[in-house]
C-alpha cells in the first residue's frame, strides 16, 4: 500500500511515519515528486494497518498497490525516473545509446572500439569482462583484467562504462571499476544477485529473462528496488520463441507497455534481441520508435574476429549509419540524443 502525504505535510512527520513503520517492521519508501509525496509500504501488510496509518498526522489517504509488483510500479511514483551518470541522463526526454562489444577481450579492441563509439555520439560504453556462455568451452571473459581495460577506457574518453556482474560475490569488484552495473538475462531471477545489487549505490540495468513474463521481470526490479537502490533500468533483449531465423524475438511491445506500468527507464537491445547484424539497425529504429528510453548496441572492430556475438555485432561503419538513421526518428518522439548532438554540433 502507499501512504499520500498531505500537500504540505512537514519533514517531522514524514519522518515520523517511516520511524512508525520501522517500528512495525515493514519499510517505507519515500518518493517525494513534484505533485505528491508518498510513502510506499512494502512487506507482508494486513487490513488493519490502513486504518492505524490513515490516523498518522499528515496522512491524506491510504492506497493499496494493485499490482503484485510494487516500487517498480506507476501508482508508486507517476513520474518517470531519471537516472544520471557521470553526466548522461537516462529516461526523461533523452534517448541514450549505449555501444561496445560483446565481451572485452583486448585493451586494444576495447580502446578502438570506444573512440570510434564515442566519435559517432555514444553516450555510454559497453563491454562484458564475466561472460555467461551458455557452453563451458566459450570465452567466458577475462575477468578483472576486463573490468582494467574498461577502466582505461573510461579514462581516455570520458564514456561511463557499464558491464555485467554474475555473481554476488564480484557485486564490490564490479562496483570499484563500473558505473553501471549490468544483471544480464540469465540472472534476471537470481534473486541472491538481485538482493546484492540492490544494497550498492551503482545504477543497475536489468535485463528481461529470456523466458520471463513482464510482470516476472518488473517482481525482479522490485527485489533491487526494495533493497534500497532506486536506480534501475530495464532492457528488452528478446524473448525464446519457436522462431528459428533469429536468435531471439525482439519484443517491440514490451517497451511501450513496461513504460505504461513503470516508471523506470527501459532500453532496447536489438543486438541480443535478433542475433543478426543486419537486422540490427530496423530493430533500434523500432525500439526507438515504440519510445525507448535508450538502446543497447554491440560493436566490434572485426566483427568475423569476434570471441563472441560476431554475428550480431555492428562494424564501425554500421554503427555509424545507424546512429544517423535513429536520431530522425528520436526526434520525431520528442527525444534527444545528447551525445550524438554534441558530436554534430563538433563537425
Ligand atoms: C550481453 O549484454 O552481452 C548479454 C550477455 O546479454 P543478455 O544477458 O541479454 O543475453
Ligand atoms: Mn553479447
Amino acid at each position: 500500500m502507499i501512504v499520500i502525504m498531505k500537500k504540505g505535510s512537514s519533514g517531522q512527520e514524514i519522518a515520523d511515519i517511516l520511524d512508525r513503520l520501522a517500528q512495525m517492521g515493514f519499510t517505507g519508501h519515500l518518493s517525494q515528486g513534484v505533485e505528491r509525496t508518498v510513502i510506499g509500504v512494502v512487506g507482508q501488510t494486513y487490513p488493519d494497518l490502513k486504518d492505524t496509518l490513515e490516523l498518522l498526522p499528515g496522512v491524506d489517504e491510504i492506497v493499496p498497490i494493485s499490482k503484485p509488483y510494487k516500487l517498480s510500479s506507476r501508482e508508486f511514483q507517476p513520474a518517470d525516473t531519471v537516472i544520471e551518470v557521470g553526466g548522461v541522463r537516462i529516461g526523461g526526454d533523452q534517448m541514450v545509446v549505449i555501444a561496445g562489444p560483446c565481451a572485452v577481450e583486448t585493451e586494444e579492441q576495447v580502446l578502438e572500439t570506444a573512440r570510434a563509439v564515442k566519435r559517432m555520439g555514444a553516450d555510454i560504453l559497453r563491454g562484458g569482462a564475466f561472460k555467461p556462455s551458455t557452453s563451458p568451452y566459450q570465452f567466458r571473459g577475462l575477468g578483472e583484467d576486463g573490468l582494467k581495460i574498461l577502466g582505461r577506457a573510461r579514462e581516455e574518453t570520458g564514456l561511463p562504462v557499464i558491464t555485467e556482474v554474475m555473481t554476488p560475490r564480484d557485486v564490490d569488484l564490479v562496483c570499484r571499476y563500473s558505473d553501471i552495473l549490468q544483471v544480464g538475462a540469465r540472472n534476471m531471477q537470481n534473486f541472491m544477485l538481485l538482493d546484492e545489487v540492490g544494497k550498492c549505490d551503482r545504477p543497475v540495468m536489468l535485463k528481461r529473462g529470456m523466458a520471463a513474463t513482464v510482470q516476472e521481470w518488473l517482481l525482479s526490479a522490485d527485489y533491487i528496488l526494495s533493497g534500497g537502490n532506486r536506480q534501475v533500468m530495464l532492457c528488452e533483449r528478446g524473448i525464446r520463441t519457436f522462431e528459428t531465423y533469429t536468435r531471439n524475438t525482439m519484443d517491440v511491445s514490451a517497451i511501450p507497455l513496461v513504460k505504461r506500468l513503470s516508471h523506470l527507464p527501459v532500453l532496447g537491445d536489438p543486438s541480443h534481441g535478433t542475433g543478426k547484424w543486419y537486422l540490427v539497425q530496423p530493430m533500434a529504429m523500432a525500439a526507438v520508435a515504440a519510445g525507448a528510453d535508450g538502446l543497447m548496441i554491440e560493436v566490434h572492430p572485426t566483427p568475423d574476429a569476434a570471441l563472441k556475438d560476431g554475428s550480431q555485432s555492428l562494424t564501425f561503419d554500421n554503427f555509424e549509419q545507424l546512429m544517423s538513421q535513429i536520431g530522425a526518428i528520436a526526434a520525431s518522439v520528442g527525444r534527444r540524443m545528447v551525445g550524438r548532438a554534441q558530436v554534430e554540433a563538433g563537425r
